[in-house]
């Protein structure tokens, strides 16, 4: 509604004069529907009844190969073809994850980057065809088939200069390093059942029980948790964001019965954290304020160690292969299932978002906003992390944040000092053979 100032000073309503309303959109479960399938377009997958549906979540089943739109960005949907899909539609895995399940959140969440998810282990042995190619297209062409995934959690290895670390510790707000791990024979948060969800998260309480010395801590159910606790951990960074439409979570079917099985573990200090049933089974996070990586990597390789040792004491083995190292439901998070990131202000480069991501993508960095993927930066602080995490060990992603992020650093100040975004652009080739 409106109001106008009348000739008298008055304010007045003049009911008359306003246009109608637009017709309010209905969400799709305001229209009765479960979701998981796209708001606004169909793109073919039709809701059969699942064994793992759930009473707010529909997985969908395509008869045919999705007819992608321009708006489709995932390396799915660049893989995906009509013989492909015939090839692999029907098949499945022994816990009864399929096609149709593997790419839906790719198909009805056209933005997304990478664009499927597995609901096993098992899916990248069934859906081979279509996931190695994406992991090869995400992780700078990683081969699946013939490589072996290194590993290194030695943090005598990462090399931190005493000039990076004045560096960092000037534009860097915190750092954090977290990674993957979930346990082998129980499906994934997208292929789960509310009874698998439990037993995982009873198989991790266990685990986290087994931690010691500075790694000792106790688990905090979501659901018994109060909405100001639970909010006020997220501001902190030290949660996961509630799902929304707009990430993977959501339609690949992974927030079914939230916040049932979920939680969050820490040490007292909050320096290191354990996730339970978000998108994978748990991730393992240590962070702390400030830009001391080394030191944040040394706890992460700790708390990596410990938690690899408890479970194997409360009689859970991790997924792991030799090709894929650490698995995990996206797969844009094998191999080391590594994310190193800090939270850094940029002043200039968030001026000129788009050469920001140029500057990332030239050293193999990923841009987030200052709340988790897909949010924006608030008052210009971002999270750069490293993009790969599988083909390289632990130590390498490291050295290669660290290295990066120092050029981004150098590039900032270039900016500050006048350098317009033309030199930058140009001088960024000869940048990233100096490394
Ligand atoms: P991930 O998938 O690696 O867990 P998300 O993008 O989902 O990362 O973000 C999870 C949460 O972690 C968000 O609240 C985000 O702001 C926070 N976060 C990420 N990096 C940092 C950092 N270096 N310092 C503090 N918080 C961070
Ligand atoms: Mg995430």
């Amino acid at each position: 509604m409106s109001s106008q100032e009348s000739a008298g000073g008055t304010k007045r309503k003049i009911w008359s004069m306003d246009p109608p309303p637009p017709p309010k959109k209905r969400s799709f479960a305001e229209m009765g529907k479960k979701v998981g399938q796209n708001k606004d377009h169909d793109f073919g997958g039709r809701a059969l009844g699942d064994m793992k549906d759930s009473d707010e979540f529909a997985f969908l089943t395509y008869a045919a190969c999705p007819t992608f739109t321009k708006e489709h960005k995932s390396l799915m949907s660049k893989t995906l073809t009509p013989e492909l899909f015939e090839k692999l539609k029907n098949k499945k895995t022994s816990s009864g994850y399929t096609l149709s399940n593997c790419i839906q959140t790719g198909v009805e969440t056209p933005h997304l980057g990478v664009g499927c998810t597995a609901g096993d282990e098992e899916s990248f042995e069934v859906f081979k065809e279509l996931l190695y190619p994406v992991i090869s297209g995400w992780h700078g062409g990683y081969d699946a088939y013939t490589q072996i995934h290194p590993t290194d959690l030695e943090p005598s290895h990462v090399i931190f200069s005493d000039a990076q670390k004045a560096k960092f510790n000037a534009y860097v707000a915190s750092t954090r390093i977290r990674a993957a791990r979930n346990i082998r024979g129980y499906p994934l948060p997208a292929g789960s059942t509310p009874e698998t969800a439990a037993a995982v998260e009873g198989l991790l309480k266990k685990t986290f029980m087994g931690l010691e010395g500075d790694l000792k801590g106790k688990y905090y159910p979501l659901g018994g948790m109060s909405p100001e606790d639970e909010q006020s951990l997220q501001d902190q960074g030290f949660l996961f964001q509630k799902p929304k439409t707009t990430n993977l979570l959501t339609n690949a079917g992974a927030a079914r019965f939230w916040p049932d099985s979920r939680g969050i573990f820490h040490n007292e200090n909050k320096t290191a954290l354990c996730w339970c049933n978000e998108e994978d089974h748990c991730r393992i996070i240590s962070m702390e304020d400030g830009g001391d990586v080394k030191a944040v990597f040394a706890l992460f390789c700790a708390l990596s160690e410990a938690m690899k040792a408890s479970a194997e004491g409360a009689g859970a083995a991790l997924m792991h292969s030799p090709a894929l190292g650490y698995i995990g439901t996206c797969p844009s998070n094998l191999g080391t299932g590594m994310r190193a990131s800090v939270m850094i202000k940029l002043p200039c480069l968030n001026d000129h978002v788009a050469l920001l991501e140029q500057v990332c993508d030239a050293f193999d960095l990923q841009p987030r906003g200052s709340a988790g993927e897909h949010s924006a930066a608030v008052g210009a602080k971002w999270d750069v992390s490293n993009k790969q995490r599988i083909g390289f060990s632990e130590v390498q992603l490291a050295q290669k944040m660290i290295d990066g992020v120092s050029k981004v650093i150098e590039i900032e100040e270039k900016l500050a000092a006048g350098a317009s975004v033309e030199s930058i652009e140009t001088s960024l080739g000869a940048l990233r053979s100096s490394l």
